[in-house]
């Protein structure tokens, strides 16, 4: 048993409650696994070494707990989950030094299942960007080929989650920064239907797109987080009274029959020639198996980008106007009145992407163009999410690829951000028309050897579906080695 680090959450459940291994056990042998790869991976900002030590000690006393279903388990939250006494900096120099007073509701609800949270993980600053670049503290790395990106903005839960540092994560995606990250490093990430999760105490970034989810190595792993966050928080005036399901107790569907849409603006787009081979196979193995493949049609799917770069960076300009120089985080040295105040204590201290993306949404929001702008995207948006519930009228998910490119080079898209923009097409529509998604790996890249995903979507809080279609994929496209 000293691999103990490579169990699937499912299993150190299992062992945990049989007391084969203790929380204590666990938790040693998930920081001795941070310890070892962090030089070479770099997906922590903070490791909490003894704090982690200690909760495991104080579960170990008193006993495993029925009642308690991640009792033990060690699990890293994305760096913009408030954490009561812990930093929590979002990947910014300006809350580098930024201690919550309050937990967000899903560390409350992580800590209230038995679950021990082991590291807070590196991400794009305020969650803005693909690739983990963006990070104030520097970029994390793909465990697959350490010179290549993770993917982002939860780059780092995902690489931890890959490199076996511990068997389950939560990030955040606004845009696909669950889903894009999961399948460049080669793991499952969920995104739930927006409302489905508490936003109560994640740093905001798009407060109407933004959704926290679960990464993991297997499928079953995410649905026994999700089960654990999911629900009604009266704290969030956007979480929904919608029931929960039990998503743990979710069975493999059964394919023959089984209908999957296939968006064709998505399935045309020229794709990494690894990944096309790879998911035109996939889709084969789909149709063998009797999986019913169906053409459907987004068509207004190609003004996605441009609507919701409008969107979630008006929202963002909003949300990080908090960020003054005055309340909290960074504050400028000696200024001379309260607005070099502000603006010393603002461009001191966000990265380039962050002022690229707040003067984008002032843009928009502004006396003027605000119905041009603003106003054009919110309609743009309703029409994307009409074609959304169009197209699955007659299928039970939609099928597409997660991303058109294999991880990248550091630094390939740093001087072009509207290409980096672009490679967003296949997640944020989802966003968008709020809808739950599974991004699930297949294989590896013939040449490259770097993971290639598809993703699932499905009606809004549909999740039990996805998890359980999820599963039977699982059953084809075994976790990748
Ligand atoms: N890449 C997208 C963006 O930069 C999505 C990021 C996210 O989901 N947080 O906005």
């Amino acid at each position: 048993m000293n691999e103990i680090y490579k169990l699937t959450l499912t299993e150190v459940v299992e062992k945990l409650k049989s007391r084969q291994i203790s929380a204590t056990e666990m938790i040693s042998a998930a920081l001795a696994r941070i310890e070892v790869t962090e030089p070479n991976l770099k997906a922590c900002l903070t490791i909490l070494g003894d704090q982690a030590l200690s909760a495991a000690r104080k579960l170990d006393q008193d006993g495993p707990d029925p009642t308690r279903p991640l009792w033990g388990v060690p699990v890293t939250v994305k760096d913009v989950f408030c954490t009561k006494g812990i930093r929590t900096t979002a990947a910014s120099r300006y809350l580098e030094n930024y201690i919550p007073a309050y937990d967000a509701q899903v560390v409350i609800k992580l800590r209230q299942a038995g679950a021990v949270i082991v590291a807070k993980t590196n991400l794009d600053e305020f969650a803005m960007g693909s690739s983990t670049e963006f990070s104030a503290f520097g970029p994390t790395r793909n465990p697959w080929n350490l010179t290549k990106v993770p993917g982002g903005s939860s780059g780092g839960a995902a690489a931890s989650v890959v490199a076996f540092q511990t068997p389950g994560a939560l990030g955040t995606d606004t845009g696909g920064s669950i889903r894009q990250p999961a399948t460049l490093c080669g793991c499952v990430g969920l995104k739930p239907t927006y409302g489905r999760v508490s936003r109560y105490g994640i740093v905001a970034y798009g407060s109407s797109l933004d959704q926290a989810g679960p990464l993991a190595r297997r499928v079953r792993d995410c649905a026994s987080l999700l089960s654990v966050i999911a629900g009604y928080d009266d704290r969030d005036a956007t979480s929904s009274l919608h029931q929960t399901d039990d998503y743990t107790t979710a069975q493999p569907v059964t394919l023959r029959g089984f209908k999957l849409g296939l968006p064709q603006e998505l399935w045309n787009i020229k794709l990494d020639p690894d990944i096309e081979d790879a998911l035109k196979n996939a889709l084969k193995i789909l149709e063998e198996t009797g999986v019913e493949l169906r053409s459907v049609n987004l068509p207004h799917l190609k003004y996605s980008v441009a609507a919701y770069y409008i969107l979630a960076t008006a929202e963002a300009s909003t949300n990080l106007a908090r960020y003054d120089g005055v309340r909290y985080g960074h504050r400028s040295n000696n200024p001379q009145d309260l607005t070099e105040l502000y603006m010393a204590s603002r461009s001191e201290a966000l990265g380039p992407e962050v002022r690229r993306r707040i003067l984008l949404g002032t843009f928009a929001l502004s006396a003027g163009y605000y119905d041009t702008y603003y106003k054009k995207a919110a309609q743009v948006r309703r029409l994307i999410r009409d074609d959304y519930y169009q197209a699955l009228t007659d299928c039970d998910l939609l099928i597409t690829p997660v991303s058109s490119l294999l991880a990248w080079d550091f630094g390939s898209f740093i001087q072009d951000p509207l290409t980096l923009y672009q490679l967003d097409l296949m997640t944020l529509p989802v966003n968008l028309a709020g809808l739950p998604a599974l991004a699930l790996p297949v294989t590896l890249g013939k040449t490259s050897g770097l993971p290639v995903g598809l993703q699932l979507i499905g009606r809004p809080f549909d999740e039990i579906n996805i998890i359980s279609a999820g599963l039977a994929l699982e059953e084809l496209f075994p976790p990748l080695r």
